[in-house]
């Protein structure tokens, strides 16, 4: 038999022959169980595929002819079917010892006493099962293993060019070990969604596996690598840029596969052994992936998830598919499912179609998340193994409100989610009721609430919402959809839609805040370099005053959109009150040459800026009397106090927006700017959350921008509270902090009967 091994390249080329034939599909499978068969000088050789959801035995050499077509069995019925069910091999001296050994008379199989199969994967699914069986009770070596895997492979080729298995039907089965799973994760964006499971980054399905020019093929995987490593130095030289998510760890676990000898010599052993570059990488993750299987250790399940997306990243390099979901178009409902994802990468997704996101990563603030939660669409992070768990068209039942995915439901499973979804939209048509009705106290306080925007796609929400106005509308987001820098008349066109649709109701525009997380492949550094903090780096306000031409366009284009009414100009990042002035005199010029040009002009300018940096509360007294407004910016200023990277998933849980320290800082910040006439509003995602939004009302807070779904509970909120009483309260946890402030707000909450989430 080893013999026989050595000859895996002399079974490939008749494979491939027999592939290449004329002969109709039952034909070339009765020759290829004879060449295989032969090949492994095997007494039985069978194939049994996948038909109406039964394994149907199609060909065989040494098994009664009589029973070709006629023995079937459940996938996870017999030996046949335990390999099907848990897309692992069977080898055994003696079949009729294993549990799942069922008798077919049929056959004739009592004489054969050993037994090995390995199941037909197409698309990460069992689509049949190759095996073999010998008279001589003894287990097959190894070797003889992996040539039978090898085969199986070039196989499910065949099989998928002749139509001989339904794909569709291979999709909706859902035997023992790919039956239903709950994953767990953190609630980014809370939300619920059916859909179906959508890798941005897809698996590669494999085309060819037999190779004409084995040394062609070899070139290829040499190429491949090449470019491989050479992404992942890029990757590393921009590691903490954000974008991808890739962290320093990870990527230096990337690169020691990368550089793995043993791993690029497997796979030049596979395509010496007739496979083509893609079958044979595939092929070696194949190995590895069932050698992982047999090892209990949760840090090695890790790094052989880093493992997979490396090899999934050759295989894309090596055929060519570079695409990502996005630009494949989504054809359903559909679940995405990345490791991590950039803002603009998610803008990408038709909206329409896209119904939830799931992220290996990710955390609270991350951009990618705000994005998300400004198009409704529910997100669940850090649910770690995705990969390995749920398969590409799975159905999935994301319920990001309680932080768990279901893969596979059973059909109970759906209807109770359902039934909850219906509920969930009832309690949405309660928020949507409150559109028309004032956000005031109980004991009249009239408390702002706007929305935060930043796509002409978000305007709808104002009305539908009822919001005051737009606290903060990221103008960035154009940017970051664009391929190429927005050209001024494009900017104006769309602030001046903008506030078209807005009517009477406010808008802050904030000027551009690129950098950090919002990186722009078409805006890079002027001496090219990547930055190890970009977060604090040269980010929002830095980038515009730098490159002035940038603010000026878009000073212009504001300026020009706002003619005849009030233009609301807010900064970002601004650290120290010469960076006001100096963004305000950029507008001044503008607003100057307009004049001169007698242009109309906005009817009212009002200049605000936004705390984020902590430096600047020390300065208000300087800054207060130039500003019409101050927007506190919640989700940098907390990565700032805390020095804790927002988009680092690893912080995502570590500190609370609740906390003494945060709620001390801004009540300082209010107290500051007594006595100055300047509006005070918060505008990062912790005005959105009820419990913190409760505990801003208590600090003085009166003006909140909050992401669009959260109106209506915020709005339902504030119409519970009575300001006096919160203040009250407030006052005391602030003069002498309790333990837990979370706990002691929910308390007071609950006493009063105060819905919190
Ligand atoms: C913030 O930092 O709180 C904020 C609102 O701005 P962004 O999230 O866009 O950085
Ligand atoms: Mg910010």
């Amino acid at each position: 038999m080893l013999e026989a091994i050595a000859s895996a390249r002399t079974i490939l080329t008749r494979l491939h022959e027999v592939m290449a034939s004329r002969s109709v599909a039952q034909a070339k499978l009765n020759t290829v169980v004879e060449v295989i068969g032969e090949g492994l000088d095997s007494e039985v050789c069978s194939v049994y595929l996948l038909r109406e959801g039964m394994l149907e035995l199609f060909a065989t050499r040494g098994l009664a002819q009589e029973a070709v077509h006629v023995t079937r069995m459940a996938v996870g019925e017999g030996l046949v079917g335990t390999i099907a069910a848990t897309t692992d091999m069977l080898n055994l001296a003696e079949a009729t010892a294993h549990p799942d050994f069922s008798y077919r008379p049929e056959t004739g199989e009592d004489k054969f006493h050993s037994f090995a199969g390995v199941p037909i994967v197409r698309r990460e699914r069992a689509v049949g099962v190759l095996c073999v069986q010998h008279v001589d009770p003894r287990r097959y070596e190894e070797v003889e293993i992996e040539a039978l895997q090898t085969v199986a492979m070039v196989l499910s080729e065949l099989i998928a060019n002749a139509g001989l298995v339904d794909e569709e039907e291979a999709w909706g089965l859902t035997p023992a070990q790919t039956g239903p799973a709950h994953l767990r994760g953190l609630t980014l964006v809370k939300g619920l969604a059916i859909g179906t499971a959508v890798f941005h980054q897809p698996r590669v399905t494999i085309e060819h596996t037999v190779a004409e020019d084995t040394e062609a093929e070899r070139q290829r995987v040499y190429l491949a690598f090449d470019k491989m490593r050479e992404q992942i130095e890029r990757m590393t030289a921009q590691a903490e840029f954000g974008v991808g998510g890739e962290h320093e760890e990870v990527l230096e676990t990337y690169k020691m596969f990368a550089y793995d000898e043993g791993w690029s010599r497997r796979i030049n052993e596979a395509i010496d052994s007739g496979l083509t570059a893609e079958a044979a990488i595939e092929r070696v993750q194949q190995r590895t992936r069932m050698r992982m299987r047999q090892i209990d250790d949760p840090l090695l399940a890790d790094r052989m998830h880093d493992l997979e997306d490396l090899a999934n990243r050759l295989l894309r390099t090596v055929s060519g598919q570079l695409g990502t979901a996005a630009s494949k178009g989504l054809k359903n409902d559909a679940i995405l499912i990345a490791r991590n994802l950039g803002p603009a990468e998610l803008l990408e997704y038709d909206r329409r179609r896209l119904k939830g996101v799931i992220l290996e990563e990710g955390s609270l603030t991350a951009h990618v998340v705000i994005v998300a939660r400004a198009m409704g669409v529910p997100v669940l992070g850090r649910v770690r193994a995705m990969r390995g768990q749920v398969r590409e068209g799975d159905q999935l039942l994301l319920d990001a409100d309680q932080g768990t995915v279901t893969v596979r439901p059973a059909p109970p499973m759906v209807e109770a989610f359902e039934t909850r979804f219906a509920r969930s939209r009832e309690r949405q048509a309660v928020y949507a009721s409150l559109r028309d009705v004032e956000p005031r106290t109980k004991d009249g306080t009239r408390i702002t609430v706007m929305m935060n925007a930043g796509l002409r796609d978000d305007m709808p929400m104002l009305s539908m919402t009822g919001a005051d106005g737009i606290g903060l509308f990221r103008t960035e987001f154009q940017f970051l959809v664009s391929a190429t820098l927005p050209a001024r008349e494009r900017q104006t066109r769309l602030y001046r839609d903008v506030l078209d649709t807005a009517g009477n109701k406010p808008v802050v525009f904030r000027t551009v805040d690129i950098g950090g997380d919002k990186a722009l492949p078409y805006l890079r550094h002027n001496d090219g370099e990547t930055e190890e903090n970009p977060a604090m780096g040269w980010r929002a306000l830095r980038v515009a005053l730098e490159r002035e031409g940038l603010l000026k366009v878009q000073a212009r284009a504001l300026l020009e959109a706002a003619a005849g009414r009030t233009l609301n100009v807010m900064f970002p990042m601004v650290s120290e009150p010469w960076e006001f002035d100096a963004a305000k005199a950029v507008f001044d010029k503008q607003l100057a040459w307009l004049k001169s040009q007698k242009k109309m002009l906005p009817e009212a300018i009002r200049y605000g800026a936004m705390l984020e940096v902590p430096a600047l509360a020390e300065m208000l007294d300087v800054l207060a009397p130039k500003l019409s407004f101050l927007s506190i910016g919640t989700n940098d200023l907390t990565q700032f106090l805390f020095a804790a990277d927002r988009a680092n998933p690893k912080l995502a849980e570590r500190y609370d927006w609740v906390s003494p320290s945060i709620l001390r800082f801004i009540a300082r910040v209010i107290r500051n700017l007594d006595g100055h006439d300047v509006d005070i509003a918060v505008c990062g995602e912790m005005g959105g959350r009820r419990l913190e939004a409760l505990a801003l009302i208590g600090l003085g807070i009166r003006r909140l921008s909050i992401t669009p779904a959260s109106i209506g509970p915020v709005k339902q909120l504030i119409c519970q509270i009575d300001t006096q009483e919160i203040t009250m309260a407030m006052q005391g946890w602030l003069a002498s902090p309790p333990v837990d402030m979370r706990a002691a707000l929910v308390g007071w909450a609950a006493e009063r009967g105060i819905e919190c989430d």
